[in-house]
């Protein structure tokens, strides 16, 4: 099968308009005809839905927690990127391109990029006629902050709370549609298979979280809108819950990967402190506008620090290094993540790491102190700073933060062409589930953007373009696929609650993550990569045997939906090692260790490598085959990124 990624030709800036021209439409009376499934209730899926339903469609949406409110979304602290130019400081669309063309490490669509950069600016007018409460400045306007990799202020904020407070936008906008019976929402109600009938996405089986009820639903096409799989690595900075499911079983029913091996680390996170700990935590972003990034000059004095012989606040402006600012004085501390992030690890790689464990760097407010007051500093980061305070106990208004790398979003998911449909017809993929706009690095502020893009302002043009051409017949319920599929969901249910041994899904769970992120994280080589292979291999074949599920199916059971949510983990794992085994360069956050200049820096290899990784599934312990969707550069002059 040949990848169409069905990037409309022409200019640039012209692409999308002419694109929503030439799709086909659904006449407002026969929208009603239609049934579309929505599977996440994210900023996404809940904006998705709530679109679609307001153009007329009648949508099934479902999550798997209690309520829409409580999707992973709400974590998102710093902002939400859009190119308005507020500011007057020189950004444009078209900056807003070139940048995260440029932070993704030239490895996503220009066609896909520009279109994100163009939609932004509605995403805020929309957000804002909602009544998201957007930070404003003194005189009334909406306020900015800048984010990693930028130049100018484009991030809107909602304090510390920008996700929280956009997805109460979104879930208004989705309760709306739920009270005019437009929208039957399905919580606490988890799919776990898609039902393709004749090669098209028509329906999901799902189980009920509450009573373990399996059962079938129909739509002309699902969307699916489930997040990001950063919990492969079992340590995050998402939501315990989030997970790969739904993705890897569409994946296991046709729709390719893309990028799997595509991870964020992200450089300002609470550091590891050992091996009691489920979740990590995120100190956002935004904290780099006025936090110093810095560490001591010497390894002897990061000792003395961590022995408690000297203490951080004595330590002499001239033993500091802050190695961002020394290091790329353009940019300074508001590099893109992935730099940030490896320059962390080089210095506690050199043994000049803080804090307990040496795996830390400070992050400093005390310069911003003194300069703005710590009234001022408080009113921008206060929530943040309080959570870093409950987590440590140590206050940050008097000494500098701790902070390292954490897995923190996956670039990689299922791979979608222009229209966001994957490899299946009818079956969409949005948001964080999709293998998205970022390339092999996501700029700080641009997942929101482009999950809302996704779920207001793509998908209502272009999944009309599908169902005008397969009309609106009811969808064939009764065709065996449907019944064949639910079978297949049981006989899996049933084989986990089989599983009687002596090791906790937990456990597999813990080393898995292990394995990822010493093999699979911000450093990768060949010989490691084949190591883990091996590894996670093994795991794999030892959970099906040792591993044990408790609890019966017709209950609610944490036990069962996890050990279902860890063997799809496991499964992914080796995906995603097989994909940073063949990107044999260094690009985004992905360090190979074979591919580096000679000061050490990453090194990109665009004759090699300028291509989207999609991965086809052919049956279990089979090897997948690999698809590459060439990136095409006509915009952009492809150079090794340098924010010095
Ligand atoms: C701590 C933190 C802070 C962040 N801050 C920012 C920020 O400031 N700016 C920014 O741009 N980005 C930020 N991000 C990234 C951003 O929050 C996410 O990428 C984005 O919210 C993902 O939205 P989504 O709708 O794609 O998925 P989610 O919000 O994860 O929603 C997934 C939905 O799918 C449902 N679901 C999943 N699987 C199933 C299944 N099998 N069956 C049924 N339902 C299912 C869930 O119930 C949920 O409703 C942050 C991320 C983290 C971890």
């Amino acid at each position: 099968m040949s990848l169409d990624a069905k990037i409309p030709a022409g200019p640039l800036a012209e692409k999308w308009s002419k694109h929503k021209f030439n799709l086909k439409l659904v006449n407002p009376a026969n929208k009603r005809k239609y049934d579309v499934i929505v599977v996440g209730t994210g900023l996404a899926g809940a904006s998705a839905a709530a679109s679609l339903a307001e153009l007329g469609y009648n949508v099934k949406a479902f999550c798997f927690q209690d309520s829409p409110r409580r999707a992973h979304s709400i974590a998102a602290q710093g902002g939400i990127n859009a190119a308005k130019n507020y500011r007057n400081d020189g950004d444009s669309v078209y900056r807003l391109f070139y940048d995260t063309i440029k932070g993704g490490d030239y490895r996503a669509r220009e066609g896909n990029v520009y279109r994100l950069a163009e939609v932004s600016v509605n995403i805020i007018d929309q957000c804002v006629a909602q009544g998201v409460p957007f930070a404003r400045e003194y005189g009334g306007l909406l306020d900015n902050r800048s984010f990693g990799g930028a130049q100018v202020s484009r991030t809107f904020y909602a304090r510390g709370q920008t996700g929280q407070q956009l997805l109460l936008g979104a879930y208004s906008a989705l309760n709306r549609q739920i009270n005019a019976g437009k929208v039957k929402m399905y919580t606490r109600t988890e799919m776990l298979d898609v039902v393709i009938v004749d090669g098209k996405a028509q329906g999901i089986v799902t189980r009920n979280l509450k009573d373990g009820k399996i059962e079938t639903h129909s739509g002309h096409a699902v969307l699916l809108c489930t997040g990001g799989y950063g919990n492969v690595f079992y340590l995050s900075t998402n939501a315990m819950g989030c997970n790969v499911t739904a993705a890897w079983r569409a994946h296991k029913r046709g729709a390719f990967f893309g990028n799997p091996c595509y991870t964020q680390i992200h450089p300002t996170c609470i550091p590891v402190t050992g091996d009691h700990q489920s979740k990590l935590t995120l100190m956002s972003e935004s904290l780099r506008n006025d936090g110093r990034v810095w560490a001591p000059k010497t390894a002897e004095l990061s000792q003395k620090l961590r022995k408690g012989e000297l203490k951080v606040t004595d330590l002499k402006e001239e033993d500091r290094d802050y190695f961002l600012e020394r290091k790329y004085p353009s940019f300074g501390n508001l590099v893109p993540r992935d730099v940030a992030s490896r320059n962390a690890k080089e210095i506690v790689d050199e043994g000049r790491g803080v804090g307990g464990s040496g795996v830390a760097v400070y992050l400093d407010f005390a310069e911003s102190i003194s300069r703005l007051g710590e009234d001022a500093v408080r009113a921008k980061y206060g929530n943040l700073f309080d959570m870093y305070y409950q987590i440590t106990d140590e206050n940050p208004y008097e000494v500098p933060m701790r902070i390292y790398p954490a897995v923190h979003y996956t670039m990689g998911g299922l791979w979608v062409d222009y229209n966001l449909m994957t490899t299946v017809q009818g079956l969409y993929a949005l948001g964080e589930a999709n293998f998205s706009d970022h390339g092999a690095n996501r700029l700080g502020a641009s997942a929101l953007m482009q999950g809302l893009a996704d779920g207001y302002f793509v998908i209502p043009y272009t999944i009309g373009d599908y169902l005008a051409t397969i009309g609106p017949k009811p969808v064939d319920t009764k065709h065996p696929a449907f019944e064949q599929t639910k079978k297949e969901v049981e006989e899996r249910i049933n084989k986990l609650l089989s599983l009687k041994g002596n090791k906790t899904v937990d456990e597999y769970h813990r080393e898995l993550g292990l394995i990822m992120w010493e093999y699979c994280g911000m450093a990768r080589s060949e010989e490691g990569l084949k190591k883990a292979k091996g590894l996670i291999h093994n795991l794999r074949a030892d959970f099906w045997k040792n591993a044990i599920v408790l609890g019966e199916n017709e209950e609610f059971n944490s036990s069962l939906e996890k050990a279902g949510r860890v063997a799809d983990f496991l499964e992914l794992g080796e995906l995603m090692v097989d994909d940073a085994l063949m990107r044999q360069e260094s690009c985004g956050g992905h360090f190979r260790l074979e591919s580096q200049t000679e000061e050490g820096e990453a090194k990109r290899d665009d004759e090699n490598f300028a291509f989207v990784a999609a991965w086809e599934y052919k049956a279990d312990n089979q090897p997948e085959v690999l698809h590459k969707e060439e990136l095409v550069f006509e915009n952009v002059h492809l150079t090794q990124r340098s924010y010095k």
